[in-house]
């Protein structure tokens, strides 16, 4: 795919909602770069890499304001694991029910063009809203648990706790088990 190729995914002709039959649907598939033009595209550590495809699947309507736009946003986005540094990459779908008007008010609804609606800043901002935010943690958790106690926060490390200290459970059996000499 070409980067204009790619661009003009986001860019809808208004001509489409003006004809006798409308075409309300709008599928594009964009690479994340394009996307990016105000910025990349990540919160802490989670992002959306560069070559990441956005498909975007919308259906459009004319209302008195100007036009509603609603569907999903679906791409994938990685981090690194919190504990064993592993790559995580996931799916995300962030619904979209926005509208677009002649004079956009902030926070409330994007600027629509006179020819196109350009779904940019609208993309952009619902992946944004979407991104997990926090600590990321892989899905192979018995490794990843292994791992644990290396990498415990410096708030349970300075705990002074005279209990005895909390045991794996899976590691219960183990107290069963005493030695003589
Ligand atoms: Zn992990």
């Amino acid at each position: 795919m070409s980067e204009a190729a790619s661009s003009r995914g986001l860019r809808v002709p208004l001509e489409r909602l003006q004809r006798l039959e409308p075409i309300r649907y709008w599928q594009s598939s964009v690479r994340a770069l394009d996307l990016q033009q105000a910025g990349s595209l990540r919160v802490g550590g989670v992002s959306v890499d560069d070559e990441e495809l956005v498909e975007i699947d919308l259906v459009l309507d004319r209302v008195s304001e100007g036009v509603a736009v609603a569907g999903t946003l679906t791409t994938q986005w990685s981090a690194e694991c919190a504990r064993c540094l592993c790559l995580v990459r996931e799916e995300m779908i962030a619904e979209v029910e926005e509208l677009f008007e002649e004079r956009e008010r902030e926070g409330e609804s994007y600027l629509l063009g006179e020819e196109f609606l350009d779904l940019e800043p609208m993309v952009r901002e619902l992946i944004l809203l979407e991104l997990p935010i926090g600590v990321v943690r892989c899905s192979k958790a018995q490794e990843c648990e292994n791992l644990a106690p290396e990498y415990l926060s410096e708030d349970d490390s300075e705990e002074v706790d005279s209990s005895p200290p909390k045991r794996d459970p899976r590691w219960a059996a183990l107290d069963q088990i005493t030695f003589d000499d």
